[in-house]
């Protein structure tokens, strides 16, 4: 038997918790849960699945290295604190303080699309490659970034690729700004482009999926243009030019080995990726294009969590 220490990670999203147990040999335990709605809840959610693991996997605190999270939105990982995220109820709260007041085990907090590039890099479609970007599209567009190695956080938040601005004057996004990149491409963008359309009268399946206008998701916009329909067709069209022009600017600037796209959305990559592949082929300067690829991730909804439980091994 191995003597390697095991690690916990977390990946607090807004809708679900995925945590597991494991180490470089891979996972022991894994669970999956709904995010409760307030701070308090939250807190003790977290605490109750880091004793549930080390139950389920007969581990104990000896055996742990320590637990780290990923959360969607601005973190200061050198402080512990979630300086602001969308779709959690905190706001300049200090996580590992509160955590650590509970427990005390070693815990580390980072940005969720960080976890996820790094996740790729260890286990996924990234392996080997030093110089990565990962793009999460799911409700909102996150961004990773490692340079020779290390992951680049700037002063504190960088790699904020959602927001990187795309179009001039374009739609309001969550961070205020307009044109941003989230604002055009994410999962709430396209429910919120599908739902002005129909509005304006537009013909197209998607009104029918939903059956009210008020209903239309993500999901009923990729499922009308799966079967054809031309408005949803369209909208995952204009996403895949936006996301391309983006991709194709960071390939400019980081010339990486990869671009690692995750998220739900890419379960509907067909959609897009063609023409999110042609806005890359003409906006990247030829010489740099020729070592690129652009891959799906691979680890699924377990990438952020496993991601996260590699910090401890860098
Ligand atoms: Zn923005």
């Amino acid at each position: 038997m191995s003597k390697e220490k095991f690690t916990i990670g977390i990946d607090l999203g807004g809708t679900k918790i995925i945590s597991l147990l494991g180490n470089s040999q891979g996972v022991k335990c894994f669970l999956r849960t709904q995010t409760p709605k307030e701070e308090s809840q939250i807190v003790q959610k977290i605490l109750e699945l880091v004793k549930n693991l080390m139950k389920r996997g007969k581990i104990e605190r000896k055996d742990l290295l320590g637990v780290a999270i990923g959360v969607a939105g601005l973190v200061d990982s050198s402080k512990g604190i979630i300086v602001f995220t969308p779709n959690l109820p905190f706001e300049n709260f200090p996580l590992l303080k509160v955590l650590k007041r509970y427990l005390k085990l070693p815990f580390v907090l980072e940005n969720d699309a960080n976890c996820f590039v790094l996740g790729e890099q260890r286990f996924g479609s990234g392996k080997g490659g030093i110089n990565l970007i990962g793009i999460t599209l799911g409700t909102g567009i996150g961004g990773g970034i490692i340079i020779n190695n290390q992951l680049y956080r700037g002063q504190n938040f960088g790699g904020e690729i959602g927001h990187m601005i795309i179009k001039e004057d374009g739609p309001i996004c969550n961070c205020g700004n307009k044109g941003c990149l989230e604002a055009l491409a994410s999962g709430k963008a396209i429910e919120r482009i599908a739902k002005e359309r129909v509005n304006q009268g537009r013909k197209s399946l998607i009104l029918k999926l939903a059956s009210d206008k008020e209903k239309i998701t993500c999901e009923t916009v990729s499922e009308a243009a799966k079967r054809g329909d031309s408005l949803g067709v369209e909208i995952f069209q204009e996403a895949g030019k936006f996301l391309g022009i983006g991709i194709a600017n960071l390939i400019n600037i980081f010339h990486p080995e990869k671009v690692i796209l995750g998220g739900g959305m890419i379960q509907v990559r067909e959609l897009f990726f063609s023409t999110l592949l042609e806005m890359v082929k003409k906006n990247v300067i030829p010489a740099i294009l020729k070592k690129v690829e652009i891959v799906p991730a691979n680890l699924g909804e377990k990438g952020v969590a496993l991601g996260a439980m590699s910090l401890f091994w860098r």
